[in-house]
């Protein structure tokens, strides 16, 4: 459990949006700490597509552009890399690796097309960690990683998130997103932004872009849900199973006994 004591707790989007998903599978992983089973080959290669897109813009802040050759062989040489066979899992029966991989390379080349030079915004930092007490008393803490944090040349500051998913979310989606009105409460506190912040992600794999912001007062109502849910979270005893199409990429699928697994 990452906490700098025992007063003080610190939350993830991704670690709120596990106990929402399913409150077994958060028990298995934050409370009991079980290293995850197996890594769902979506997940595997999100990763290297988030890798390959920061080292990419890491040349650009150097002053050099790589060609798209050169960042699809990276991609490559990073699957082959990482790639076990034993530990990442394929959910959808049948699906061979290549058309993952496929995917991925589909997800560069999109990124590529659309933004190359990369000079549309000025970026101001990658994997940017935020980190910010979510209640006056200082007890539970957010943090969380920006894929890209950047500057328009009008002065707006961005929060850019790439997805590597199959399936773009919507407007309604994105304005109501928890993850980047956390990460702007974040920006906001961090480092002073006062004006404007836009939010953008960036649905690599089918190529949509879409763009979102929030007022103050969203912002508030984002962190009072979010402490109401960790309240929720810290009161839990029972965890229960919830059962659902997303058991098929559970990483404790194999042990959870909900679906016949191994844990008594
Ligand atoms: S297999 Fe399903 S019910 Fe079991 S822990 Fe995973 S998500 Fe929860």
């Amino acid at each position: 459990l990452p906490q700098t004591s025992a007063e003080k707790r610190t939350y993830s989007h991704s670690r709120l949006s596990c106990f929402e998903k399913c409150p077994k599978a958060f028990h298995y992983r934050y409370v009991l700490e079980i290293p995850p089973d197996t890594e769902g080959i979506e997940a595997f290669m999100g990763k290297r597509v988030h890798a390959v897109l920061e080292r990419l813009f890491r040349h650009v802040e150097k002053g050099h552009l790589p060609s798209l050759d050169a960042v699809l062989k990276r991609f490559h040489n990073d699957w082959d890399e990482a790639f076990r066979p034993d530990f990442i899992r394929i959910a959808r029966n049948g699906t061979p690796v290549t058309f993952y991989r496929e995917n991925g390379e589909k997800c560069l080349r999109h990124y590529y097309r659309r933004h190359a030079p990369f000079n549309q915004s000025q970026t101001l930092g990658l994997e940017e960690k935020i980190s910010f007490g979510l209640d006056p008393d200082g007890q539970y803490f957010i943090q969380g990683f920006i894929d890209r944090l950047a500057q328009a040349p009008d002065g707006t500051v961005e929060i850019h998130d790439y997805k590597t998913g199959a399936r773009p979310a919507s407007q309604r989606e994105v304005d109501n997103d928890r993850q980047l009105s956390l990460y702007e409460i974040g920006v906001r506190e961090q480092f002073g932004v006062k004006g404007e912040i836009r939010l953008v992600w960036h649905f690599v794999q089918k190529d949509v872009v879409l763009t979102s912001s929030r007022t103050l007062s969203q912002l508030e109502k984002v962190r009072d849900d979010t402490l109401a849910l960790i309240e929720r979270i810290e009161s839990e005893k029972v965890y229960p199973a919830k059962l659902g199409p997303l058991c098929n990429w559970c990483e404790y699928l194999e042990r959870c006994p909900a679906k016949g697994g191994s844990d008594s």
